[in-house]
């Protein structure tokens, strides 16, 4: 199975991809403006961080494993992780492994 099959495979505890609550946020100001070398659209696996032909940064967080490597590649300070609604569960859930 490829990567990309299996990225999608990923699911969220009680929530569809269509209505997924961010856990991450980002400030694509940030990225667009002020951060030199745009390094978490090199290292995310699941290709959350991506740069267009402008070389403008995106982000969008479905597909996003959880692998938390952006909160600590990022030294921008534009990345926040909360987790909403913690009481009722939510995160992501692999189908297989
Ligand atoms: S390192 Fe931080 S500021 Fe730079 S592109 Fe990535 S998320 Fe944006
Ligand atoms: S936590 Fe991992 S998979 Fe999710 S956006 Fe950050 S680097 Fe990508």
């Amino acid at each position: 199975m490829t990567l990309p099959e299996r990225l999608g495979l990923v699911s969220y505890r009680n929530q569809a991809k269509s209505e997924i609550k961010p856990h991450i946020k980002v400030d694509t100001d940030i990225c667009n403006s002020t951060c030199p070398h745009h390094c978490t659209t090199y290292v995310c696996p699941a290709n959350c961080y991506t740069k267009d032909e402008n070389g403008k940064v995106h982000f969008q967080v479905e597909d996003c494993i959880e692998c938390g490597t952006c909160m600590y590649a990022c030294d921008q300070g534009a990345v926040s992780w909360e987790f909403p609604d913690p009481e009722i569960g939510r995160g992501v859930t692999w189908n297989f492994g």
